[in-house]
């Protein structure tokens, strides 16, 4: 201890803690207060919240609105529309109840001060497709962040969550959580009566296609850490669907997204001799998934794979054709204002290149797999349904509960319910801070019972890499390398080779099989026995300590579900070559998994998949 006697212990007390202050954190804090004049709630957030998450450097557009006030869209047809570019897997109870609230989540964006585009002749929303509007969005997250500040009775900035404590006076219930601030090393004990997670999705755990001088660049937003699964992950929550990563055709370098050129702008995609390539696959990807590819829109998933099938076949690279529509000085203008707004890398990475979009139809890529639970893809935490939509099945408690008593999430955190973005994850916060007030009102006089011994211990464990540092610093070999103990940064860039090459990375095609995985977990098992030996020399490293720790869990969970669905279900996203067609006989379903913290074991099961909308 005495090389750490500075530290000071904080114990927050509380009735909420919401973990994360991205969308769903901030929709949770502020719903939080209105169900809970009288309540403490609390944010505890790794960044500031003024400027975190995905959403921190601003969006062009809010992805799902449904303008039921117009009768544009009604809740069914989100449903509908998510269960098909899921190839018919979603939780419809979820998605349903984020659709018939998301529109007041929206015009409270407005009202709080966000510029949503207008339509000059109808006066409604500006559409950019039909579950788009567009929005001048640079200060999106600022503004959701004001409604959370000034509802939470404290925000804990600078605040990295390591664990979750457990209730040692009630079996499987949430006590609260614990983490270190990343500035001045103080360790935070937070006991709450409900924790919300919402913690954001994972990037780096699959070898980015930028890596070196590059490897900050990657879609979804690096510091998302995947601690969304792990928290819940080790104190036994069940998890959903943790094999469905997403796969995003986007720029070339900088990612920049692709949703308006191809809605608003009116843009295709060709091959390298200028021709359309998505109906020559037509036949071969019937063959494997069958009339799914007739659905309509046609499925994420699947547009992907004819983009790879196409790059395979040798006629790469895939280009945007944006020659014709950048003559139209307004469309040209909206083309860049696209990339400012959200993704100013896109427009410098061009610039560096020499792209010039009315010049050049610039190259299309696949990115690496990212696991997230609010984009075109559902992996998770399992959660109860809302009691007067959900089938009995997906029902044992409170709305958004998880399988651990008093544990809820929201956004990223919440599987099964894709299709959500930043207006439905503030909106899940939402839905699931109102159920985590009326579960604390019914604990009544109910008290928890958190040992000295529980976060004594974990205070431990937190620290570790830095006293593993500090007692073997002098035994360094060569440059970074040394025998007592491995850097965050080398054990990340080993779980990232073991994710690419064993479950499915760009390096093989996104393929895997039973004999790969096997092996992956093998190493994964082995990256585990070593992250014992972690060394962080200062506060940074060690978030960057205990962010490995959480996408290592993450990534495990990962494979056994990939293990576990012996089909290809979403070809585009990634191939069991084992199994490579889709099989709704015996996989049209949710896969589960739990992992039991005592034992190291995963235990995995099949959940039904109830179709409740026609
Ligand atoms: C590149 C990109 C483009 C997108 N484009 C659009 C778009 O155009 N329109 C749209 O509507 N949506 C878009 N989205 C989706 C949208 O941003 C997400 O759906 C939404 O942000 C998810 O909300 P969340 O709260 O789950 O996660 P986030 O908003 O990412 O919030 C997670 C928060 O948890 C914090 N956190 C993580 N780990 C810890 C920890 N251990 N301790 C404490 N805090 C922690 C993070 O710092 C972060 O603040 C885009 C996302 C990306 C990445």
């Amino acid at each position: 201890m005495g090389l750490f006697s500075k530290r000071k212990t904080v114990f927050v007390d509380s009735d909420i803690l919401v973990i994360g202050g991205g969308m769903a954190g901030c929709g949770a804090t502020y719903e939080s207060r209105y169900w809970g004049r009288e309540l403490k709630i609390v944010c505890v957030e790794k960044a500031n919240i003024e400027r975190s998450g995905a959403v921190a450097q601003g969006l062009y557009a809010i992805n799902c609105y449904m303008g039921m006030q117009w009768d544009e869209n009604q809740p069914e047809d989100h449903v509908r529309y998510a269960r098909n570019d899921l190839m018919g897997l979603v939780r419809e109870d979820l998605g349903y109840d984020i659709a018939r609230h998301v529109d007041s989540t929206v015009h409270k964006f407005e009202e709080w001060g966000l510029p949503i585009m207008k339509d000059p002749e109808t006066g409604r929303y500006q559409r950019e497709g039909k579950w788009q509007i567009m929005i001048h969005g640079e200060s999106f997250k600022p503004i959701v962040a004001e409604a959370a500040r000034k509802a939470a009775t404290e925000v804990y900035n600078r605040i990295m969550v390591t664990h979750l404590l457990m209730d040692e006076s009630k079996p499987n219930r949430v006590g609260g959580a614990v983490g270190f601030n990343v500035r001045t090393g103080d360790f935070h004990v937070f006991r709450a009566k409900a924790v919300v997670v919402c913690a954001g999705g994972a990037s780096h755990i699959y070898k980015p296609r930028s890596t070196g001088e590059g490897m900050g660049r990657t879609w979804y937003a690096p510091w998302s850490s995947a601690s969304a699964y792990a928290l819940p992950i080790l104190v036994g929550a069940k998890m959903t669907q943790m094999e469905n990563r997403i796969v995003l055709t986007r720029f070339k370098d900088g990612y920049g997204p692709v949703g308006a050129y191809f809605l608003h702008l009116k843009t295709h995609t060709e091959n390298a001799y200028g021709k359309e390539y998505e109906s020559t696959w037509y036949e071969h990807t019937k063959a494997l998934v069958g009339d799914y590819v007739d659905h309509l829109p046609v499925p994420t998933c699947l547009r992907n794979h004819a983009f790879l099938e196409e790059v395979k076949a040798g006629r790469g690279p895939i280009r945007m054709v944006t020659k014709e529509a950048f003559q139209d000085p307004h469309k040209e203008a909206v083309g860049w204002e696209n990339f400012l707004g959200m993704t100013i890398s896109q427009a410098v990475v061009w610039a560096s290149q020499n792209i010039d979009p009315k010049l050049i139809n610039p190259e299309l890529t696949t990115s690496e797999p990212y696991v997230m639970g609010s984009h075109a893809t559902c992996s998770g935490a399992w959660a109860s349904g809302p009691s007067d939509y959900a089938p009995d099945e997906y029902q044992w408690g409170y709305n958004r509960m998880m399988t651990v008593d008093g544990l809820f999430g929201a956004g990223d955190t919440i599987g099964g319910t894709a299709h959500k973005f930043s207006s439905g994850s503030f909106t899940e916060g939402r839905i699931a801070a109102k159920a985590a007030v009326n579960y604390v009102n019914d604990m009544k006089r109910e008290k928890l019972q958190i040992s000295e011994k529980q976060y004594q211990d974990l205070e431990k464990t937190v620290f570790q890499p830095m006293e593993t540092y500090q007692v073997g610093r002098n035994e360094i070999v060569a440059g970074t390398v040394s025998p007592s103990y491995l850097l965050p940064m080398h054990g990340l860039q080993r779980l990232e080779k073991i994710m690419d090459e064993y479950v499915g990375g760009i390096s093989s095609h996104y393929t895997t099989n039973e004999h790969l995985l096997t092996r992956g977990q093998e190493l994964l098992d082995m990256l585990k026995e070593d992250l014992d030996y972690l060394g962080a020399e200062d506060l940074h490293q060690l978030q960057r300590a205990w962010e490995l720790q959480h996408r290592v869990m993450a990534s495990e969970s990962v494979t056994r579900h990939t293990m576990f669905r012996k089909e290809t279900r979403w070809p585009g996203y990634y191939y069991r070559a084992d199994h490579p067609k889709l099989d709704d006989t015996d996989w049209h379903c949710f896969t589960l998994s739990r992992y039991d913290r005592d034992s190291g074991e995963w235990e995995m099961e099949k959940a039904p998949v109830y179709h409740i909308i026609d």
